[in-house]
Order: C-alpha cells, then sequence, then structure tokens
C-alpha cells in the first residue's frame, strides 16, 4: 500500500514516522510524479500559504486534483484541512486551495501562536477513549457541506470531519505518539 506524505514543508517527518509505526511504508512526495500509485496522500500541518506556494511551483494543484479523481484518498491535518477546503476564510487575498472536500475552513481561528493549546478531543471512528488534539495556531471547521460527516468538536467548532476518501483534522495526530488517527486514515479511509 503506496501511501505519500506530502514533503514540501511542515510537519511531514512525523507523518512519516506515524505511518511506519503502523508498518507503512511512506513515501516523502516531493515531486508530483512520486504520487504515482499512491492509495492516500497526507497534506501536513505548517503554512498553508508556504506549502500552497510550493504546491503551485512544482504543479501540485493539478497532480493531486487527477489523483484524487483517479481513486487517492487525502488526509489535511491542520494547514493540510486549509489547503483541501473548499472555501478558506481569513486567507491571505492571493491564498488558493485544492478545492476538494465540502468545508469552509478558518485559518488562525483561534488566534496567534500563543492562542496554541491541547485539548482532550472525543473522536467518532477511534475506540479506547479520548485522543489528545494539539492545536498549534489551528484553524477550525466553520462549516460542512451535506455530504460531510462531521468527526470531532471542540468548544463546540468542528475540528475532524470526513467525506468519503477526504478526512480533514485541524489539529496534530503526528505530534503526540498516539497512533489512532493515522491508523483510522489508512484503515477506514484508504481502506474503505
Ligand atoms: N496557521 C497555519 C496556516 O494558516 C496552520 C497552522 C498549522 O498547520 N499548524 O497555514
Amino acid at each position: 500500500m503506496k501511501i505519500g506524505v506530502l514533503a514540501l514543508q511542515g510537519a511531514f517527518r512525523e507523518h512519516i514516522v506515524s505511518l511506519e509505526a503502523l508498518g507503512v511504508s511512506p513515501v516523502a512526495v516531493r515531486l508530483p510524479e512520486q504520487m504515482t500509485d499512491c492509495v492516500g496522500l497526507v497534506i501536513p500541518g505548517g503554512e498553508s500559504t508556504a506549502i500552497g506556494k510550493l504546491m503551485e511551483t512544482y504543479g501540485f494543484y493539478d497532480a493531486v486534483a487527477q489523483q484524487h479523481g483517479a481513486g487517492m484518498a487525502v488526509w489535511g491535518t491542520c494547514a493540510g484541512a486549509i489547503l483541501i477546503a473548499h472555501e478558506v476564510l481569513d486567507a491571505l487575498p492571493e491564498q488558493r486551495s485544492l478545492d476538494l472536500m465540502d468545508i469552509s475552513v478558518r485559518r488562525n481561528a483561534y488566534g496567534r501562536q500563543v492562542e496554541s493549546f491541547e485539548a482532550d478531543l472525543d473522536i467518532d471512528g477511534l475506540d479506547g477513549g479520548d485522543f489528545r488534539g494539539v492545536f498549534i495556531r489551528a484553524p477550525w471547521i466553520e462549516s460542512v457541506g451535506e455530504g460531510v460527516e462531521v468527526l470531532a468538536r471542540h468548544d463546540g467548532h468542528i475540528v475532524a470531519a470526513r467525506q468519503d476518501d477526504l478526512l480533514a483534522t485541524t489539529f496534530h495526530p503526528e505530534l503526540t505518539g498516539d497512533p489512532r488517527m493515522h491508523r483510522y486514515f489508512v484503515e477506514a479511509v484508504v481502506g474503505r
């Protein structure tokens, strides 16, 4: 099972380590060709504007849309969730998203970097109790379309959602050492 991790900027190494711990051999994707035959792609957290610029430079916008159309599942965490969203609120004027998932995401919704926090989350589809959510200058999901399942909320705001082969989490599961969210992506979303 070939799963790619977009490795342009942000926390891609931690996602690679988390996937390796599950016995998956992830591929660090730096060029669109490296996604060939990928059944899943993780877009990591980091800075959505920086990742977006690099994606533009390397031709990822068309390539990801095409591969997703051909069946590749996509999971966006934090900045990655911004990048897969249909609509980005508080975006920079030139900021562009992939527009894959029917969600509206608000950038930096909790405020500045100092407003980063951790919280226990009750996530649908994950057994074994709460999941520690690490929120780093995080967005939240302001609204979702009809085909989107809300998986978790924090303080009333949506922080995890799924639409068929698309998964969005606004926190950083790769920083906690808890394998359940990665397993959910691999087994329930990619392996659906
Ligand atoms: N604030 C970042 C952005 O707008 C996202 C932060 C993150 O990915 N941890 O892209």
